[in-house]
This record gives structure tokens, sequence and C-alpha cells, in this order.
């Protein structure tokens, strides 16, 4: 046969016949093929190489292999880790999605079928590889080999350093604040926009981390705005995974009756599992749901039929320069109605300009949000009327 692969792969396996045939038939195809036969036995590996692919039972002794995933992930972002169960379960593979799983398979998994992923993976691997490279050239990302260290220590300083801004949500006809929206910010430099903080959240497998640290500060702020003000709050698709969030006992669940919880249109919910009933799950414990960004999700409306959603917001690129745009008031005009029809609260977002505002109110908007009315700022902004 001839060697095609070149490279370094870990394979973790208890049962001593599997761990054979596995190592036979890789190295048969050019891989240099390190064993180990547990988890804390993988982890000295981990410590000594590095690895095109890492592959690995679930179920080793003592430390197994979701965990192993977990210390990997902490250490190296781009390894591909291919785990293989023979007791598959919708909580492992979940969690085994949570940390960036290449793959997870079930047992018995053929050699040639092993061969194969192993291939498919340190390929993907090298790609993300020549991906960073080519970010680094850019100016973008900075990867020198304690980058990972870095950005996972940067992470934490910005963890540390979290706070949440708030924005009003206005009720026009009333001139009162229906509710505030919290933003994510840290001062933490490197982490000042969302987008980065989220991003490094979700590179070092810790968006649940981050989701929960949100909520915990939401819910320590409630107490100083009215019970009738709602509380908004971003969830990232993947926090819908989980349970912290759906603990009747956590902080923002104790006050879950003023909370709104927004999920966005821009990402998809497929990695959610029984995302209808999960949402479910939280109205009946009091929160309210809004799909964020309508107008932008590429899945048609998926989120709207499957979340039932008590609030709609309508993203800000349908709400920029609405005054002079006809097409803009025809799409959001109807979109009002049929929020009316379904019984659904609609909030405009990113009203910047007054006749943006007298725009909307035209066509029957009433709750808005926008740099007009307040900036997301430390506290609670009042509105400028
Ligand atoms: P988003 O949920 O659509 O939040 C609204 C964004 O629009 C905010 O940006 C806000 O500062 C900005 N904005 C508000 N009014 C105006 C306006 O009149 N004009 C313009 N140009 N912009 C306006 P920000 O704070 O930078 O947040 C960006 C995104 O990051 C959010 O978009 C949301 O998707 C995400 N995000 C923020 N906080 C969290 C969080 O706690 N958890 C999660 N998962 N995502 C968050
Ligand atoms: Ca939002
Ligand atoms: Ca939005």
């Amino acid at each position: 046969v001839a060697k095609v692969e070149s490279g370094r792969v870990l394979l973790v396996e208890t049962n001593h016949a599997t761990l054979k045939a596995g190592e036979r038939a890789l190295a048969a195809e050019g891989w240099t093929v390190e064993t180990a036969r547990d988890g804390l036995e993988a982890r000295q590996c981990l410590e000594k190489n590095s690895f095109e692919a890492i592959v690995s039972d679930i179920n080793l002794p003592g430390y197994g292999g979701l965990e192993l995933l977990r210390a990997v992930r902490e250490r190296d972002l781009d390894v591909p880790v291919i785990l293989m169960t023979s007791k598959p379960s919708v909580e492992s593979s979940i969690r085994a999605i949570e940390y960036g799983v290449f793959r997870y398979l079930i047992k018995p998994v053929s050699n040639q079928a092993l061969v194969e992923v192993v291939g498919r993976a340190s390929r993907l691997h090298k790609m993300a590889q020549l991906k960073r490279e080519a970010l680094t050239l850019a100016g973008l990302l900075d990867t020198s080999p304690d980058d990972r260290e870095a950005l996972g220590a940067r992470f934490a300083r910005a963890t540390e350093l979290l706070w949440t801004a708030f924005q009003p949500i206005v009720s026009w006809q009333d001139r009162k604040v229906f509710g505030y929206e919290a933003l994510l910010r840290s001062d933490e430099p490197t982490f000042a926009n969302p987008g980065k903080f989220l991003e490094a959240a979700e590179q070092l497998g810790k968006v649940h981390e981050l989701g929960r640290s949100v909520r915990t500060k939401v819910a320590d702020a409630a107490s100083q705005v009215p019970v009738e003000t709602a509380l908004f709050v971003n969830l990232h698709s993947a926090d819908l995974n989980d349970e912290h969030l759906r603990d009747p006992y956590s902080a923002l669940s104790r006050v879950a009756h003023r909370v709104v919880l927004e999920v966005t249109e821009r990402a998809s919910l497929d990695s959610v599992r029984d995302a209808p009933l999960k949402v479910k799950a939280l109205k009946g414990m009091g929160f309210r749901i809004a799909v964020d960004d309508l107008g932008t999700g590429y899945a048609g409306l998926t989120s709207f039929t499957s979340l039932e959603p008590d609030i709609v917001k309508i993203d800000m690129s349908l709400i920029r320069g609405i005054d002079a745009q006809p097409k803009k008031q025809s799409i959001v005009r109807s979109m009002k109605n049929l929020c009316d029809d379904l019984g659904m609260l609609v909030v405009a977002e990113g009203v910047e300009t007054p006749a943006e505002r007298d725009t909307l109110l035209g066509l029957g908007y009433n709750l808005l949000q926008g740099y007009l009315f307040a900036r997301p700022e430390r506290g609670f902004p009042v509105p400028r009327w």
C-alpha cells in the first residue's frame, strides 16, 4: 500500500485489540501513530507533541473523551478531535458539539472509515492553519506559538472586566421606557467590542461560560429599574443548549417574568436539538422570547415559526434610511401587519434620525430603539424624547 499521509495522530482507546487494529490501519497510510489507553495517558502525549488529528473513545476509565476534548480545546483551537462511542447519547453528542468535536462516530468503526475520517480531518486542520496564516498576513490575528494561551488569558481577563451596557427600548406613545436591552461589554481593551469577545468564546469553547456571566450581571442589575420595565437579554444560539438557562434557581430565572430572551435570526438553530421544545420550557418559566434581527436570516422564517416569539425586532438594515426608501417602507409595514395578526409586539431597531422615527410612527410602530433615544451605556440611560 502506498503511504500517502504524513504527520502524527493520537489514538486513544481502552480495548487493546481495537487500539492495535486502528494503529496498524493508520500506520499503513503513513501516519505516525501514538497510542494511549486512557485520558490521562493521552494528556501526557499532548504535553509532548502536537498532532494532526486526535481520535478517542468517549468512555474511557477515569478521565473521559469529553474531558480530553475540552482539555485539547484549551490548548489548541484547531486540531480536529474525532470521538467514538458504542453508547451514543444525546447528552454526550451535544457536549461534544459544544466543545467543537470534528466527528462523533458510533462504534464499531471500520478501519477504512477510520482512515478516511482522519485523512479528511487532517486536511481541514491544514486548511484552518492556512486560514490563520492568511489572517496573520492581513494583520488581523497574531498567531505566535503562545497565542492560544494568550487568547485564553485575555478571555479570562475580559470576563473579569465584563459589564453590560443598557439601551432603552421606548414606547413612543406614552413616552415611557418599555425595556432595556443588555449589551455585552468589557474593559479589556481588545474585547471592548462584543463581536470579538463572542468570537473568542466560540474559539475557546466558552460560549456557555460567557452567557452565564452576562445573565448573572443582568439579574444583579434588575433591581435598579421598575418591575414593569422589561430586560432584554441576547442569547447565542448555543446558549439554548445550556441547562443553566433552564435552571429555575438561577439568578435570572428568579426574575424571568421581566426578561425577554432575544434569539437572533442571523445564526441558524440547526445545532440546537429540539429548539421549539426548549423555547417552550423557557416560556413555561415566565421568560418571553424575541426574534432578533428579523430580515437578515438566511433560512426563511424557520426561527419565526419554531420559536413562536412574543416580540419581533426588525433589523436596523431595514430601518436605516427608511424615510427615503418606499421599498423598505412597504416591507416594514407588511411585517408590522403580520405581527399584529399573529399577536406579536414589534420593535424597530437602530433608529437614528427623527425622519426615520416619524416614518416608523406613520407605519404604526410604537416600540423603538436606537441612538436617537439613547446609546447603550453603563447604568440605565434615560431616553431623549
Ligand atoms: P444586536 O443584538 O442586534 O444589538 C444591537 C446593536 O446595535 C448593538 O451593538 C447596539 O449598540 C447597536 N445599536 C443600537 N442602536 C443603534 C443605532 O441607532 N445605530 C447603530 N448604527 N447601531 C445601534 P453592539 O452592542 O456592538 O452589539 C453587537 C451585537 O453583539 C449584538 O447585536 C448582538 O448580536 C451581540 N451581542 C451583544 N451583547 C450580547 C450578549 O450579551 N450575548 C450575546 N450572545 N450576543 C450579544
Ligand atoms: Ca439584540
Ligand atoms: Ca438586533
